[in-house]
């Protein structure tokens, strides 16, 4: 039994990311499992070094321990994806040899793509005309400049239960489209990378946030055809700003600067994570100990919960 933290170092983590990872670390724990920590950057523009030491160091201070993955070393690293890349083409290799990859020259969505995708972003893959292209013409098209390159998905329903959100399922081409896995300039996409290493590093439960509910058909079948296990998917209700808007690191909202200058020491700011979580009546002070005894998933909200305003004014004032 393993879960994981993947976070993407793009930022100083914020409340939202911590409230993820938190019930990552209980939900494995809480059945004696083990925890890695993997760090997702993908991103050349937005990831920094930087971001990763502290991210690691916000975590040790809250006491969410790992046992394998950055900064420890383990049997699957390394654990910086930005170090995978012989891994990332060996799976490309894979899907290549089944005749599942295809280059395309279409390039709309393709910044993003090293990134995980954000509830309210249109970021289909689909099914592109160069899907179809004739060898003549691709190498026409290459000539001219390099592609990015997509995963051809079948018209297929894939069906799995989350352990929060029960039964899902999603037909691969209609709901979700052929994925971008590598960039043009090289760069692997998130796609890609998460489900590579998910099967690498032996990943058993995956919990992480609801807004990458619509990506796990698409990952459960990539993990398929590569021949790797899936293992069970918990999905969060993702913490949002007074307005609706999704917590973002790039704003820095309520992040951990933030969160330490109001909440002095890991206990409080537990209260709060644990009393978001609905496993407290109010937000007093706790130990990860004792929200481990308190955790179950039946107690953890299904709908978005949504900052009240006034704290967030009080937060953010004193940053
Ligand atoms: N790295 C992603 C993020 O920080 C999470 C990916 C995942 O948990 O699958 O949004």
């Amino acid at each position: 039994m393993k879960g994981r933290f993947a976070p993407s170092p793009s930022g100083r983590v914020h409340l939202g990311n911590l409230f993820s990872m938190l019930l990552a670390w209980l939900d494995a724990r809480s059945v004696g499992g083990r925890v890695l920590l993997r760090m997702e950057d993908l991103d050349p523009e937005r990831c920094r070094e930087s971001y990763a030491h502290q991210l690691a160091d916000d975590l040790r201070w809250l006491g969410l321990d790992w046992d394998e993955g950055y900064g420890i070393g383990g049997p699957a690293g390394p654990y910086r994806q930005s170090q995978r890349s012989a891994q990332y083409e060996t799976v490309l290799g894979t899907l290549a040899e089944r005749g599942l990859l295809y280059p395309c020259w279409c390039t709309r969505a393709e910044r993003m793509a090293a990134g995980a995708p954000h509830p309210d972003e249109k970021r289909r893959g689909h099914a592109c005309p160069c899907r179809s292209f004739s060898e003549a013409k691709r190498r026409e098209m290459t000539a001219v400049r390099p592609p990015l390159w997509r995963c051809a998905v079948p018209d297929q329903i894939v069906s799995f239960t989350d352990g929060h959100y029960g039964l899902q399922s999603a037909n691969l081409a209609c709901d979700i489209g052929d994925p971008i896995l590598r960039r043009s300039d090289g760069v692997f996409a998130y796609q890609l990378a998460v489900t590579a290493d998910d099967g690498a590093m032996g990943v058993t439960r995956v919990v992480r946030g609801r807004d990458l509910l619509p990506s796990t058909p698409l990952q459960i079948w990539l993990l398929r055809q590569i021949g790797r296990p899936v293992p069970a998917y918990f999905h969060v209700p993702l913490l949002t700003m007074p307005d609706g808007r999704r917590l973002s690191k790039r704003e820095r909202d309520l992040d951990m600067s933030a969160l330490q200058s109001s909440y002095g020491t890991p206990q409080q700011l537990l209260g709060l994570l644990g009393w978001l979580a609905d496993l407290l009546p109010k937000p007093e002070p706790v130990t990860l100990a004792e929200l481990l005894n308190l955790f179950s998933w039946s107690r953890v909200p299904k709908t978005d919960v949504i900052m009240d305003k006034e704290w967030v004014d009080k937060i953010t004032k004193r940053r």
